[in-house]
């Protein structure tokens, strides 16, 4: 290597970074994007098509119909970050997962088992919020970027491979992203993306004018039915501790609950904020 070269690499290093940074919603922070977004929402179309092949649709008619009038809420309110979605939210029958994932593209899947620990809309509306938080905050995109540049060996791979966007990216590879150890269909982020998710989802479904207080619910639902049970290794080491996680919320619930009450106020006008 020359060292014209070497005074190179950190200038194309710079420059790969800055073209392919991408704003995430909400928060404002700067993120890491060497994908392309469409390539991304089709692979994860077909991920999710694979992942229905596998399990039962649940029969549960009020259930189903509560999952996509409560879905259908936060998308309208994340139109802007999402919008070339095609939403499809499904039930899936499976009493043992508490658990519930979105895809890029708009792809929301919901395992009965989640109603255990957020049963009402509010609740229901806290969990998917949060999903789809992860997918209009490009954490995928971010983790597969890193991945690029991580394997790239150089900068030149690197290049190479953003004009390749998610181009190689295959369903395999992206459900191998979702943590199978557990049958969790839950994508192994680490603890900022979580607390960022949170923070995200708590202001879209006070958007969508649910309380963001049902939030707080869930998490203490959640550690009330996982603290008995043994966590699956990446659950506990990816996952912030419940505690830290309501302490978050706690902190941006005067916020969120200024959102909510104008979201309300503008639906139902007889509700006073
Ligand atoms: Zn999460």
């Amino acid at each position: 290597m020359t060292a014209r070269t070497i005074l190179c690499l950190p200038i194309l290093l710079t420059s790969l970074v800055i073209s392919g940074c991408y704003q995430v919603p909400v928060t404002g922070r700067r993120a890491l994007d060497l994908t392309s977004n469409v390539e991304l929402a089709k692979v994860s179309t077909r991920a999710f098509d694979e992942i229905k092949s596998r399990h039962r649709r649940s029969t549960d008619r009020a259930r189903v119909d509560q999952v996509q009038r409560v879905g259908e809420r936060i998308a309208r309110v994340v139109f802007w970050d999402m919008p070339n979605a095609d939403w499809e939210f499904v039930l899936f029958d499976d009493a043992r997962q508490i658990n519930a994932f979105a895809m890029a593209g708009g792809k929301v899947g919901v395992f009965s088992g989640l109603f255990r620990i957020a049963d009402t809309d509010d609740e229901l509306a806290s969990v998917i919020a949060h999903e789809i938080a992860h997918v209009t905050a490009r954490h995928v995109h971010e983790r597969l970027s890193q991945e690029m540049l991580a394997q790239a060996g150089g900068v030149i791979g690197g290049v190479g491979l953003m004009g390749a966007g998610a181009g190689s990216l295959t369903t395999s590879t992206l459900l191998g992203l979702y943590d199978s150890t557990a049958t969790l269909q839950m994508l192994a982020y680490d603890r900022d993306k979580e607390k960022e998710a949170d923070y995200i989802g708590l202001m879209y479904a006070a958007r969508a004018g649910f309380d963001p207080e049902a939030a707080i619910s869930v998490l203490e639902k959640l550690e009330a039915e996982t603290g008995a049970q043994p966590r699956p290794p990446a659950f506990a080491s990816t996952h912030p501790p419940t505690p830290d996680r309501i302490v978050q919320l706690r902190d941006a619930m005067p916020k969120a609950l200024e959102v909510y009450r104008t979201a309300r106020g503008r639906t139902s006008p007889a509700i006073a904020p």
